[in-house]
């Protein structure tokens, strides 16, 4: 199976999948159809479906066929989005991934020109024809030459927008929905799992909790690697992180925190055979789709059967308003990567718009006004989380040592 769909993820146009072959009918069967026809043995339609779980949050029932390997083309393949080593799941931050955002934030100038918890409301063009008024919901408004709309297309059809949105544009806000996910981490007082020679991550179908990675604020140094074994066994604040996804967060949202807290552990216990899994000292959550704002994680997806011909809309600016996000990338698309360089193009797009004659060849993925065709991003780049990083925390993007990450 893995074969076949590696096959077709080849065949992907990143940034246009209508042109990828049999695109109407990969659009319109869902994974879960797909994989029926495809696998030869029972055990492979049973556990499928869940690797599109814990890649989307979302049933597989519910994932266009041409979706998902236009999502797994955009991190390069299908095995690519699922390892951790030259994976997905590769690197963290050491402190965590918010940081970024808040030293942005404060080098931009937090309070002044980065405004928190001020949802928009009305995105305004009918006024003044050379200006977006944008008004919070609080009625403060903000006026600029252009806006760039970063939320995920769900979101648009939250926002009064004056001219009304286009309707192609609006029809894919109705169509997409955010995946299901509810982040957790167990805190012991010490890594007993690692002491076992056990590397923390479980992948199990039969949950409640889908997979889980160790959450150390070390990194486990390889036994082929340890000259530290005291630090490998005694990392501040051991802890195991693990996901309830697309229809089990769903059912477990619905119980208490209690009964969440005690199934995983039980869970942990059983799995890693270990009964110090139910000796955890903390227990932490968060259910991304209780956030108004966020709606869900990690990604907002497109309906059976809507994506072949809605995708096209995403980037195309709306008068003066531009869009950006990580739904929005040709490169992983559904991650901070992807978010990063779709903001980086809807910002060339921008400028372009601001000094015509200043750059007249983008340099990302871009569907400007005037622009039939998409052009494909180029790869030989800086990864985008890393130029982010290296301006916000002052570093060299040559010298990736420098970086605060972590190995997973
Ligand atoms: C549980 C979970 C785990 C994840 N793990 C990883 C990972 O390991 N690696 C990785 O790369 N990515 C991961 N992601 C995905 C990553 O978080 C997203 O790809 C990234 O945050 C998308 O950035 P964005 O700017 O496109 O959208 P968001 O981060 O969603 O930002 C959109 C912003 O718009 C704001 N907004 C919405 N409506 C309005 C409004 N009306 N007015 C004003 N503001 C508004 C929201 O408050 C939000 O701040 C994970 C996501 C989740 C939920």
């Amino acid at each position: 199976v893995m074969i076949k769909i590696e096959k077709l993820v080849r065949q992907m146009d990143v940034s246009q999948p209508s042109r990828t072959p049999n695109s109407l009918e990969l659009d319109n069967i869902s994974v879960f159809e797909w994989i029926q026809q495809a696998a030869t043995t029972h055990a492979v339609c049973a556990m499928f479906p869940r690797v599109v779980n814990t890649i989307l949050g979302k049933s597989s029932k519910e994932v266009s066929m041409l979706y998902f390997i236009w999502y797994a083309r955009n991190g390069d393949t299908l095995k690519r989005l699922m390892d951790v080593m030259n994976g997905a799941q590769e690197r963290k931050f050491v402190g965590g991934s918010a940081q970024i955002s808040q030293r942005m934030a404060e080098k931009i100038g937090l309070g002044s020109v980065v405004k928190l918890d001020s949802p928009v409301g009305i995105i305004d063009q009918d006024n003044d024809p050379n200006n977006v008024c944008v008004t919070c919901r609080d009625g403060t408004q903000y006026i600029a030459k252009h806006a760039i709309a970063a939320f995920p297309p769900s979101f648009y059809k939250h926002i009064q927008w004056k001219p009304e949105l286009p309707t192609e544009k609006l029809n894919v806000s109705h169509k997409y929905s955010m995946g299901h996910f509810i982040k957790t981490a167990m805190y012991y007082k010490t890594a007993w799992w690692r002491e076992k020679g056990l590397n923390g991550q479980i992948w199990d179908p039969e949950g409640p909790i889908l997979y889980t990675l160790d959450d150390c604020s070390s990194p486990c140094v390889p036994a082929s690697q340890q000259g530290d074994q005291a630090r490998c066994s005694s990392p501040e604040h051991p802890a195991l992180m693990g996901f309830l996804v697309a229809d089990d967060a769903k059912d477990w949202s619905k119980k208490t925190r209690l009964d969440r807290q005690n199934a995983i552990a039980l869970q942990y216990a059983k799995l890693f055979k270990c009964q110090e899994a139910l000796d955890y000292i903390e227990y932490v959550e968060h259910d991304w789709n209780a956030e108004e704002f966020i709606g869900g994680g990690c990604v907002d997806i497109p309906k059976i059967g809507s994506f072949a011909d809605t995708s096209v809309h995403l980037r195309c600016p709306f008068g003066k308003v531009h869009f950006a996000g990580t739904e929005l990338a040709c490169e992983w698309a559904g991650y901070m990567d992807g978010a990063i360089s779709s903001g980086e193009r809807a910002a060339d797009e921008v400028l372009r718009e601001l000094n015509p004659i200043c750059d007249a060849s983008p340099r990302h993925v871009t569907a400007g006004r005037n622009m039939h065709q998409i052009i494909p991003a180029k790869s030989a780049r800086p990864n985008a989380v890393e130029k982010v990083l290296a301006w916000a925390f002052d570093l060299c993007v040559s010298k990736s040592e420098g970086m605060r990450f972590k190995s997973s």
